[in-house]
């Protein structure tokens, strides 16, 4: 986003959500709203269930009693896998100032059976790597959508670039702390051709990733029409293509798949698919 996010507090009453993603246990969102403000992001839901009308990248509720609750919240929950960042990117830039996110993954420190892991976009996690070597399983997942700095800007405007995201992976993975890349959503029309996948997959095999998820765009309407808004307005010349793809979504898929088997098999990586 290019102006300021309005930033308010909230309180929580709990942080440990049960996630309904299967090799989930727990979800932590330290903050409500996510500054990268991502055209495609599927958790602007979270403003409407808060009842705030601003637009999704622009505002921030900081749950500046989380880990107060955490710490009293751990004890009581049963071990399991817990990830920082499903409906908002806990190292966005606001946690640079409020430290949630930090004192948060302190709170599993010495905390017997959680597998502690970060999705982010950010390399100001590597603030924290301190606190990530002391928590024995903890891995960072970067989410990596496209190498073009100004497709980055395009479609996530508020988040680092690529690049910086890329040398963060480098600097934890030689730091000691096990690094993995979600390459998720591939933007279609832009990052789906087994060239661009496997030009991807490479840069995250190089920065240090070992096993890198792929996900498909989810084109429910809402995002459907944000991101057609956006190739409209910035991409004219990819439109036609675009709505190809969105007249008949899950025929796309099928073909999406074999094209990221196929550059996969020409990289040393663990690569998944889950769509
Ligand atoms: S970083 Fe993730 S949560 Fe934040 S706007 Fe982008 S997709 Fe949404």
């Amino acid at each position: 986003m290019t102006s300021e996010p309005r930033v308010f507090p909230i309180r929580c009453k709990t942080l440990m959500t049960k996630s309904k993603i299967p090799s989930l246990d727990y979800a932590i969102n330290p903050y409500l709203g996510c500054e990268h403000g991502c055209v495609y992001c599927y958790a602007t839901f979270m403003a409407r269930f808060s009842d705030i009308k601003d637009e999704w990248g622009s505002f921030v509720g900081v749950k500046e009693n989380a880990p107060e609750i955490l710490r009293r919240e751990i004890p009581r929950r049963r071990p399991g896998v817990v990830s920082f960042g499903t409906v908002c990117d806990a190292y966005q830039p606001v946690e640079e100032r409020y430290g949630i996110a930090r004192s948060c993954l302190e709170a599993f420190i010495g905390a017997d059976g959680f597998d502690v892991g970060v999705l982010t976009k950010s390399d100001l996690v590597l603030r924290d790597v301190d606190v990530l070597s002391r928590l024995p399983s903890a891995d960072v997942g970067f989410s990596i959508t496209c190498l073009d700095h100004r497709l980055a800007a395009a479609f996530e405007p508020g988040a680092p670039s690529p690049s910086r995201r890329l040398a963060a992976m480098r600097e934890l993975s030689r730091e000691g702390v096990p690094v993995w890349g979600f390459f998720g959503p591939v933007l279609p029309t832009f990052t789906d051709t087994e060239g661009e996948i496997s030009e991807l997959l490479r840069a995250m095999a190089e920065a240090g990733a070992t096993r890198v998820l792929v996900d498909a765009m989810n084109l429910y309407p809402k995002v459907q029409s944000r991101v057609r808004a956006l190739i409209a307005k910035v991409f004219p010349d990819r439109l036609d293509a675009f709505d190809a793809v969105r007249r008949d979504p899950k025929g796309y898929l099928p073909a999406l798949s074999e094209r990221v088997e196929t550059a996969a098999r020409g990289v040393d990586l663990e690569v998944d698919v889950c769509f």
